[in-house]
């Protein structure tokens, strides 16, 4: 028996499990993935608990009911963002409830899912499958995707079908964009400001680097263009400047970090590639040097299943078209497993990754009967 899905997410808020790239913040998901293991075994399902390479004490949880290749899988990430406490009208870690919403981290984006996906689950006999239902809770995905990457790493066919259960108002998404940083450096040589001829100010390289990556940026916004999304073109942000130490001195070294979202059907690497012979040319002819690298970590665009019956399917119960979004997910992961993959959950991507961030139990309520459909319409109806 499973406890009430409010319990059940109370239990998951209580447990922490941020993850980010910075060490100060970043902690182990095994507690959320422990009590999810916990409450599938008690439906019958065969867990597995997978560790991630290295000794970060991070995992995922792959958890199946029934036998067979062609199944669904129902995902979820089992880390949260990190957090500002004081932000919080309470505390992020204490499920509060006010006017039918919970609020704590993670309710939404995405321990919600969970009690919506095994409550869902919990419907079924695992003999009345015909196909089998996985479980997936995966580890990372606010910061590496390491999670997501060890399972492609090891190649396991998992289903047929997949429902990644991101916040999406219950609306389903087919594609979305892809976002990577780049770090420009320019490198000149220090010398005393009063002149110019006693160094290389690498200012005035990075000057000509903007200018030609405003002009690239244009050039790609005619290249690629899709009108599905909000922002139909790929972006290009000059996020963050950092360089030189003193008005007196010519600036030895600067770098420029920026932000790229890709169209679907964008190579990353050949983005970069082209990225760095604007810098070349920019700088061809001058004093400087230069780098360019990719730095953090990256999600790649996702352009939608390619099974139409599938998406058709889900559209028809959820009472919507799919749609787009900004926001990356794991889906392109789950793609590359051979996985017909839409995003569809419970709660509001506007709300994730806020102080105060909530779910409504009407909304958990209503994931566990689309949840239910979609198992009852892929692994019992059809196979
Ligand atoms: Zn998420």
């Amino acid at each position: 028996m499973l406890p009430p899905a409010l319990d059940m997410v109370r239990q998951l808020v209580a447990t922490p499990s941020v993850s980010s790239p910075d060490d100060r913040f970043d902690q182990s998901n095994r507690g959320v993935i422990d009590l999810v293991a916990e409450w599938a075994a008690g439906l019958g399902l065969a867990v597995r608990i997978e560790a991630l390479p290295g000794d970060s004490g991070k995992a995922n949880l792959i958890a199946t009911l029934g036998e067979g290749e062609d199944g669904l899988v129902l995902s979820g990430h089992t880390d949260t963002v990190p957090y500002n406490a004081e932000r919080w009208t309470d505390d992020p870690f204490v499920l509060t409830e006010r006017d039918g919403r919970l609020h704590g981290l993670g309710t939404a984006d995405m321990k919600g899912f969970f009690a919506a996906a095994l409550h869902a689950i919990a419907r079924f006999e695992p003999g009345q499958l015909r196909a089998p239902i996985t479980l997936l809770g995966t580890a990372d995905e606010e910061s590496t995707m390491d999670g997501a990457r060890a399972l492609v790493r090891k190649g396991e066919r998992l289903g047929r079908y997949a429902i990644i259960g991101e916040p999406t108002g219950l609306q389903p998404i087919r594609k979305h964009k892809g976002v990577f940083y780049v770090q420009v450096t320019v490198g000149g040589k220090a010398g005393h400001a009063s002149n110019p001829a006693l160094g290389v100010n690498a200012i005035d390289g990075l000057l000509r680097v903007l200018g030609a990556l405003q002009s690239w940026r244009d050039t790609i916004g005619e290249r690629y263009h899709d009108d599905e999304f909000e922002v139909p073109t790929p972006t290009l942000n000059f996020g963050r400047i950092t360089g030189g130490d003193s008005p007196n001195r010519i600036c030895a070294e600067c770098k420029l970090d920026v932000d790229i979202r890709l169209l679907p059907g964008m190579e990353r690497p050949a983005v970069v590639a082209e990225l760095r012979d604007v810098v070349a040319n920019a700088l061809d002819g001058g004093p400087w040097t230069f780098d360019v690298a990719a730095i953090g970590g990256y999600a790649d665009a996702f352009g939608g299943p390619s099974d139409t019956e599938f998406s058709g399917a889900v559209e028809t119960l959820c009472g919507c078209s799919a749609k787009t979004a900004l926001f990356g997910t794991e889906a392109p992961f789950l793609a590359e497993l051979g996985l017909q993959t839409l995003v569809l959950g419970a709660g509001d991507i506007a709300v994730a990754h806020q102080p105060d961030e909530y779910v409504t139990i009407a909304a958990i309520e209503r994931a566990t009967d689309v949840y239910a459909s979609l198992i009852q319409r892929f692994c019992i109806e059809s196979t």
